[in-house]
Order: C-alpha cells, then structure tokens, then sequence
C-alpha cells in the first residue's frame, strides 16, 4: 500500500489530482474498521491529519456562515461551537466515545455518507454547505444536494473535503436519536430541527431512515405556515397538539425506511413521528421562553 503525507493543502489536492482513486484519511474511525474487516483494500492512502488548515474553523470571509475545516474533531464541536452550532454540538455529543469524538470529524462524516451519520441531520437542517476543492478549484455544494446515494455522495474522484459552511443559528435547534443502547450506537433513526427566528423558517434533518439523510420539505412547510398564519413568531403562545402531531405525521412520511437488523421500517415511522413531535415541542418551548424574558 502506497502511503501519501502532504504537509500542505495544496499538496494534498496535487496527489488526490495524480492519484483519483486514492483514499483520503482523517480520523480513521470509518477507514481502519473498513481495512480491518477487509471491506476496503486501498492501494493509495493519502493522510489528512498533518493539514493545519483542515483544523481551522472561523467566520467565512462574506461574513454570514462559520467556515468550519473537514478535520475539526466532534470533541471541538462540542467544546468550542456548543453555543454557535447547538443542533451539531448536540448530535456530536451522541457519536461513539470519547476516544471516537477526539478523532472522528464531520468531514470524515461527510466523506462516507453514511445514512446513519450522525453529523448530517443537523447539518440539513441548518442549511449547511459543503465546500469541496481540487487543483481546478472550489465549489460549495449545499448539503440538500450533496447525499447521493447509500453511501454516495457529490464528491468527484479528484476532490477533497475542505470544510463545511454553516450560518450560527438563528433560534433553538435540537437533535433526537433513537439507538438500542444509550452510548456507542449507531442511530436507528434520528431527527433534526433548526428554528430560524429572522428568516421565519423552521428547518429539518432526518437520519437513517432514507437511502440517505433527508430533509421533510412537507412537515416544514406545514409548521411555517401554521406559525406565520397564527402570529405565533411575533407573540408566542402554545403550539395546538394537532399542529404537533400533523408536523409528526409529515415527517415520518418523508422517511423511505428499511427492516433492518437495528429495527423495521414501521418502528422507525414510529420513532420519527415521536422524535418530531418532542423535538418540535422542545424547540418552540425555548423560543417561547426567550422571548418571554
Ligand atoms: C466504535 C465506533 C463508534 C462510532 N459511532 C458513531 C456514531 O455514533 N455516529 C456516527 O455518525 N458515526 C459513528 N462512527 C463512525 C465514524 O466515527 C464517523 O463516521 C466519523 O465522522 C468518521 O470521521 P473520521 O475522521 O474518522 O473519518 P475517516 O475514517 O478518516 O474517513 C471516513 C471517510 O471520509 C473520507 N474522508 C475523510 N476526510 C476527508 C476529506 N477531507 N476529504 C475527502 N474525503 C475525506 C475517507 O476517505 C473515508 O471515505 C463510529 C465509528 C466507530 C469505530
């Protein structure tokens, strides 16, 4: 096996250019359980982790969005971006153990594209970018577009990851997961919600339910309606249980699930349309707080 350490970025995107079918490593976690079961084979890796750059997160020079690097760790996340970033911070939270938050990143995340990944629920919720690079140049692909296919994504062969974009959140987000266990678990399902207080719009992200992760287009159009049409952004009151259990319902309809060994399609319907529901509550409870402060 050929071993690669750029010491640079644009070193990085020289060898990933020369050699299209190498692959990149970062943390490891996905890669060395691929290479350990012999599900993977590489004939060329190339090592991220000497980058200075892929560990660099701060404000986007346009000024709206956190510019986050591919190599910032989910144990930074929650130490450094809990206030900026809740939804994330919150899903980060819930990845494998310690020892897998201090190596595992969102752009190795991104990089399997996992339906079960933890990071791209919140990620779709907020709307996030994904910034991909390459010798020709870099192009921001919205997370919306950037899920493929079960383990696909939009990334060409002679790309990289070079950071994901995100604007700091507007009002309450949170993260729900269902797993058999509480700790070291890979989601059965998990939901993502993001209210946006300026814009008006309540965002959605739904993992491992769905050939990829997915938003639910229906169920947020539906809450921002119901919200616009009550006046309830501008004076806050309770949120009728039928607009909560509707908002549910829509969700788990967006889901495409699978019987699987982690649970069947039905229980994860199930799951979501709880997980909404709560999620929902929870956020709108924070808004209403606030704003009654
Ligand atoms: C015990 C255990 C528990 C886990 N628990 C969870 C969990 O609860 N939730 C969860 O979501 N995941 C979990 N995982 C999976 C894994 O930790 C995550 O997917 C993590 O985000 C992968 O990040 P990494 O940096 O280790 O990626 P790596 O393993 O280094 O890479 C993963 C993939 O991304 C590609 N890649 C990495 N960086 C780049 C880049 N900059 N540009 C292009 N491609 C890139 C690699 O080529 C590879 O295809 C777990 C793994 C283990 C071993």
């Amino acid at each position: 096996m050929e071993f690669l350490q750029p010491a640079t970025w644009s070193e990085a995107l020289a060898m990933k250019s020369a050699h299209p079918e190498a692959l990149p490593i970062a943390g490891g976690t996905d890669v060395m359980v691929d290479i350990n079961f012999d599900r993977a084979r590489p004939a060329t890796i190339i090592d991220l982790t000497r980058i200075a750059d892929l560990t660099e997160w701060g404000m986007d020079s346009a000024g709206a969005h956190l510019r986050i690097g591919a190599g910032v760790t989910y144990a930074r996340i929650i130490d450094e971006l809990s206030d900026r970033l809740p939804g994330l911070a919150m899903a980060s939270r819930t990845v494998g153990s310690p020892q897998i938050r201090n190596r595992g990143t969102v752009g190795g995340n991104l990089g399997s594209a996992s339906p079960a990944g933890d990071a791209h629920p919140p990620l779709l919720a907020s709307d996030a970018l994904v910034e991909l690079s390459s010798t020709t140049g870099s192009r921001r692909v919205p997370a919306r577009e950037f899920y493929t296919g079960p383990k696909r994504n939009a990334m060409r062969k002679d790309e990289l990851i070079a950071a994901f974009l995100v604007e700091p959140s507007r009002g309450p987000q949170q993260f729900s997961k269902v797993g058999t266990r509480n700790a070291m678990v890979i989601a059965v399902c998990s939901f993502a919600i993001a209210l946006d207080e300026e814009r008006r719009q309540v965002g959605t992200g739904i993992g491992s339910a769905a050939p990829t992760p997915v938003t639910a287009g229906d169920a947020e159009s539906f809450i921002e309606g119901v919200l616009d049409e009550g006046g309830l952004w501008e004076t806050p009151g309770d949120l009728a249980p039928s607009a909560l259990a509707r908002f549910g319902e829509l969700v788990a309809a967006a889901a495409r699930p699978i019987d699987d060994v982690r649970g069947s399609a039905a229980y994860r319907r199930h799951a979501l349309e709880v997980l909404a529901r709560r999620t929902l509550a929870w956020s709108w409870d924070e808004y209403r707080k606030k704003s009654a402060a």
